[in-house]
């Protein structure tokens, strides 16, 4: 049995193509923020943030690839022992949602099988959207990992993707 004064800190990882939002929903979730030239901030690996899950303190410390999304580019240490990971896309870049397949492979081919919730961001941007939901709900399921639409712009569903993500792995302790 875990003891009561013991924190949980879980390190999450956020990936996807460059430019779906990965930056801004750090930002976002853990400053509060939305900026909309935020320039990534050279030597600061993560943010994090504290909140309550099932009545537990967890940390959420929240890697940031700070712009290296090239699949070669993000070193080892990014991904060293991740306990759970954002896979985004954007809702107006087809490419980023053709991608998330093999960001998927390359997250379990680092880190083994960690809780992930798919992001679809930017759905502020509906009127311009490249992809359907039906597409992304059959990715989702064969990715066998929950569906989460979101605009780190208005705030939406931002904060659901994080507390998802501690639940489930507070359940696998
Ligand atoms: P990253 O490269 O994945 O880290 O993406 P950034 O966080 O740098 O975001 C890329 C651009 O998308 C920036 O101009 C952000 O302001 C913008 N952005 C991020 N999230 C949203 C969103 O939900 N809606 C809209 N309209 N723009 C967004």
């Amino acid at each position: 049995m875990r003891e009561e004064e013991l924190e949980v800190a879980l390190k999450v990882v956020i990936v996807g193509n460059g430019g779906v939002g990965k930056s801004s929903m750090i930002q976002r979730y853990c400053k509060g923020v939305f900026t909309k030239d935020y320039k990534k901030t050279i030597g600061v690996d993560f943010l994090e943030r504290q909140i309550e899950v099932d009545g537990e303190d967890v940390r959420l410390m929240l890697w940031d690839t700070a712009g290296q999304e090239e699949f070669d580019a993000i070193t080892k240490a990014y991904y060293r022992g991740a306990q759970a990971c954002v896979l985004a896309f954007s809702t107006t870049d087809r490419d980023s949602f053709e991608a998330a397949h093999s960001w998927k492979l390359k997250v379990e081919n680092e880190c083994g099988e960690i809780p992930t919730v798919i992001v679809q961001n930017k759905i502020d941007l509906l009127d311009h959207s490249v992809v359907n939901p039906e597409e992304v709900e059959l990715l989702a399921r064969a990715l066998g990992c929950k569906l989460i639409r979101t605009s780190v712009k208005e705030d939406l569903n931002v904060a659901s993707v994080f507390r998802h993500l501690a639940s489930k792995c507070l359940a696998e302790l």
